[in-house]
């Protein structure tokens, strides 16, 4: 019976990366929500959106549309902003260093949240981000929440960052997790929280390929 799996946690928790592979495992859909986040603070960025005017706000996101296709040879989601591919460009650290308080205006939560609702009316589907388990899909048959050490965290994205050719001083990347956690944790909106019945995976002294598995054996338990 295909389920629906909700992957919550902080960022730079390796919660994409787990759901993606998870879900091509069990042959599942994966939907990246942090992406639609991202991708929602590329068109703000970029059209001056004045995030304090709500009618500003409520117009922008009535000209956004979001969409995932998958890449004909990597066979990997990508993420379309008004049909171009963004998915490069809402990884760069000019989004991360936005997104998080974008993330926090009720009307971008709600158009987001409903669009996930969405995806998620078929079942066989892994969605990650802040607010899956407790806000999105409060029933998911299976919900994580990933945890790791700080210091890892960021020497991981740091990593995954200088692997994508952009070039971020360790202490810039620590500086941008803090403040996204703190934010993520502390909105009015639906703040990042373990809902009671998520189960815990710290991915500190865990192998990319372990983690996978724990979570894949879960899913057919
Ligand atoms: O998952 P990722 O780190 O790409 O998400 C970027 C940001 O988007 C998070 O730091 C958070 O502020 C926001 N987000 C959210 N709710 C989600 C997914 C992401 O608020 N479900």
């Amino acid at each position: 019976k295909k389920i629906v799996i909700a992957i919550d946690g902080y960022s730079a928790c390796g919660k994409s990366s787990t759901a993606k592979q998870v879900a091509a495992l069990l042959k599942y859909k994966y939907v990246d929500s942090g992406a639609m986040y991202r991708s929602v603070t590329l068109y703000f960025l970029e059209h001056y959106v004045d995030m304090d005017n709500p009618k500003s706000v409520a117009r922008a996101l009535s000209e956004i549309d979001i969409t995932f296709h998958r890449h004909e040879t990597t066979g990997q989601n990508e993420t379309f902003l008004n049909g171009l591919n963004v998915e490069k460009e809402i990884r760069e650290m000019r989004i991360s260093d936005n997104v998080s308080q974008v993330s926090t205006i009720k009307a971008v939560r709600e158009a987001m949240v409903s669009l996930q609702k969405k995806m998620g009316k078929s079942k066989g589907i892994v969605m990650d981000g802040r607010d899956i388990g407790s806000v999105v899909f409060p029933t998911a048959d299976l919900k994580i929440f990933m945890t790791a050490d700080f210091d890892v965290r960021a020497e991981r994205r740091q990593k995954e960052l200088f692997d994508k050719n952009e070039l971020v001083d360790l202490d810039d990347v620590k500086a941008n997790l803090k403040k996204r956690d703190l934010i993520d944790t502390t909105r009015a909106e639906s703040p990042l929280i373990k809902p009671e019945d998520a189960i815990v995976v710290d991915t500190t002294h865990m192998f990319f390929k372990e983690q996978v598995e724990h979570i894949v054996q879960l899913a057919g338990s």
